[in-house]
């Protein structure tokens, strides 16, 4: 089992980047179907950091007409999540009346998402929905609809692929879980 070591954790691989790869065409094949012959292109909105690669990853897989932009908001300090948004910014792109796919590297406990959904809402979007790569499913309790979900996880700590234990971590191509001592 392949682990690496970060600041003063170790972690362990427990998502490959072929499972990955896969699990992110499938999402793409599900997006895709669902917006076969749609002729208003959507606009997809990547979350930075975190969502950075998995943004690059499925917008080439998609195969409609369709526009990305990112935005950037902090709520995640260290291993916990602070549950608030604290800055949101980039919103620059006229939202008003768009159907909007945010894309997020993982949902844990919602709260960044139904932030981020209410600022959304203020631009008076026609629609919003998500794709997230991963969702914590013991951890989220909201009533939000997560429309594509690549993945669902263990309550456990993770980085790579995007993702960073303060601020390391995010060029690692695989996902590795942290190891409990
Ligand atoms: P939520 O607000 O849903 O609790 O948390 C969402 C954000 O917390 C994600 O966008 C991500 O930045 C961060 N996060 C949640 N779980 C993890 C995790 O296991 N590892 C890392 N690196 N970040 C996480
Ligand atoms: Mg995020």
């Amino acid at each position: 089992m392949k682990t690496i070591k970060i600041l003063d954790k170790e972690f362990c691989i427990s998502i490959t980047e072929a499972q990955i790869n896969e699990a992110v065409q499938a999402l793409a094949n599900k997006i895709n179907a669902d917006h076969k012959g749609c002729d208003e292109p959507p606009l997809f909105l990547a979350v930075l950091n975190g969502a950075f690669m998995f943004a690059a990853n499925l917008i080439k897989r998609i195969d409609f007409p369709c526009e990305i932009s990112f935005v950037k908001l902090a709520s995640y300090h260290g291993e916990r999540s602070s549950g608030k948004v604290t800055e949101l910014i980039g919103i620059s792109d006229a939202l008003v009346g768009r159907n909007i796919i945010v894309i997020e590297d993982i949902v844990d406990t919602g709260n960044t998402y139904e932030s981020l959904m209410a600022t959304l809402q203020r631009h008076h979007p026609k629609s919003v929905k998500i794709a997230t790569l991963l969702l914590k499913p013991e951890v989220y309790k909201k009533q939000q609809h997560l429309n594509y979900v690549a993945m669902e996880i263990p309550n456990e700590f993770i980085v790579g692929y995007g993702l960073d234990y303060n601020g390391l971590g995010r060029n690692l191509p695989d996902i590795y879980t942290v190891m409990k001592n």
